[in-house]
């Protein structure tokens, strides 16, 4: 069978939003750049509170990270819960941790009062340990949180072997307050409601231009303009253009996923059981999940675009025998590849450069949760003006030293790594 370069989630939600491209003058009071997660969470929460906005989106909603991750709906942030708050200082780190922790909550309100069909299950997710180091990390986090009263626990031993349906996994940790979803179809239920509540979504609208006219903002797209008393930005990874600094406050980075066709039989089934997505504690690690029609999807850190087909197939290969043996052959049936906006400390930045002007970048990988919590609170700031409901303090924009350079040495990291997997040289 054919590997083909295509987004699952997109085959998986053929009813996607459509919307026409801006052309001529709009008013509005907010004006949102970027159709993924942040934006369609910032509009749908101002649109809650009585504000009238609109969204421009370059190509077409979720195209960007929202639509194409893992599909992961985790709690907290990548750094342990007493690292942040060692870090960022008492007060701001719990707050941060306290945010992040309840923000799966968040996600999965959203998607029962907007009726979001999205494959959402709530059954958890598996940090699973690969080593002993592996181990000793998850089990300091599962203690972090536990002493925060979070619902974690660590599954060992034959509990821990049914959970993840592989033996090779000693120990992992379950976060029942996580879970997954189809993040195109989340992505385009937030659309589809922010359209219900009157606001104005529009397709192949990329901004060219941002200018401060008096009080308020011009907004310029090749056909047309937006007037706005605030704009948010919320284009993040996939930042197109020369109209604002945010592109040089991340690096780039990517992901890949393959999926195969979907499984039946007795030791697929044995495969996650509970529902719950999954990754490893290697560095360069292993997302492991299923589809609701049994498909398997394995992910990892890097680009699957300059990749040959068959070493894709051949890294599948490896981490699925490694993992479940007992399968079999497995068809490989879809790939693609996804950008990631990564910060040097591993934290997001909320910026605002102007007054009435907001933006955000550097989620890290983390941007299901992330991104429905920032459009929420970017929302609540913009109506109130009370810079607490940001879930961080907003900071100065400052570009990334050497961000091309940190690019290629993640990516030619992360190859080296995956052909040291084909190889067998390492797993
Ligand atoms: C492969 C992959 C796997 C991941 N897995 C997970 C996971 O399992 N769980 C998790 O929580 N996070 C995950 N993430 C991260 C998560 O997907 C992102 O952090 C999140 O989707 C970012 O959402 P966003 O709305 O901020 O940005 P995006 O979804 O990237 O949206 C930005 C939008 O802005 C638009 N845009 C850009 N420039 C312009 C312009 N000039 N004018 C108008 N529009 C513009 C883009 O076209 C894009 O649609 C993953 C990311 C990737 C790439």
């Amino acid at each position: 069978m054919t590997l083909r370069q295509e987004c699952l989630w997109e085959k998986l939600t053929p009813e996607r939003p459509k919307a026409n491209a801006l052309s001529g003058a709009l008013k509005v009071d907010v004006c949102v750049i970027g159709a993924g997660i942040t934006g369609l969470s910032a509009a749908l929460h101002l649109l809650e509170q009585g504000k009238s906005v609109c969204v421009l989106e370059a190509h077409e909603t979720g195209q960007g990270g929202s639509g194409r991750n893992v599909g992961l709906v985790n709690a907290g942030i990548w750094i342990a819960p007493d690292e942040v708050e060692s870090g960022l200082g008492q007060a701001v780190g719990s707050k941060l941790v306290t945010t992040m922790g309840a923000a799966p909550a968040l996600v999965f309100s959203l998607i029962d009062k907007y009726a979001i069909d999205c494959q959402a299950r709530r059954e958890g997710t598996l940090h699973m340990a690969h080593n002993a180091r592996g181990v000793a990390d998850l089990q300091s986090r599962c203690g972090q949180w536990q002493r925060r009263g979070a619902p974690v626990e660590m599954l060992t031993g034959a509990v821990c072997h049914e959970a993840t349906g592989t033996q090779r996994i000693a120990a992992a940790l379950l976060d029942r307050r996580a879970g997954t979803l189809n993040p195109m179809a989340y992505t385009s239920g937030l659309a589809n409601a922010v359209t219900k509540l009157g606001g104005k979504l529009f397709h192949h609208s990329a901004v060219t231009r941002l200018e401060r006219q008096g009080s308020t903002w011009c907004v310029i797209t090749e056909r047309g303009a937006v007037n706005a008393e605030q704009v948010v930005i919320a284009s993040n990874a996939y930042t197109e253009g020369e109209w604002t600094e945010l592109r040089r406050n991340f690096f780039p980075g990517f992901y890949y996923q393959v999926a195969s066709a979907p499984l039946g039989g007795e030791a697929a089934a044995r495969i996650l059981p509970g529902g719950q997505g999954a990754w490893d504690t290697r560095q360069v690690l292993s997302s492991i999940r299923r589809d609701a029609a049994g498909r398997l999807l394995l992910g990892s850190l890097g680009s699957g675009t300059n990749k040959p087909a068959w070493f894709l197939r051949a890294w599948a290969d490896r981490i699925q025998q490694h993992y479940f043996p007992e399968l079999g052959a497995v068809d490989w049936e879809s790939t693609w590849t996804g950008t990631i906006a990564f910060t040097p400390d591993h934290l997001m930045r909320l910026f605002e450069p102007a007054p009435g002007l907001v933006a955000v970048t550097g989620y890290n990988g983390r941007g299901v949760t992330t991104g429905s919590v920032v459009g929420k609170a970017f929302a609540d700031y913009l109506v109130s003006g009370d810079a607490q409901a940001l879930p961080m303090p907003l900071q100065p924009m400052q570009n990334v030293t050497a961000a091309g350079l940190r690019s290629c040495l993640y990516e030619a990291g992360f190859s080296l790594y995956h052909a040291g997997q084909c190889l067998r040289v390492v797993i």
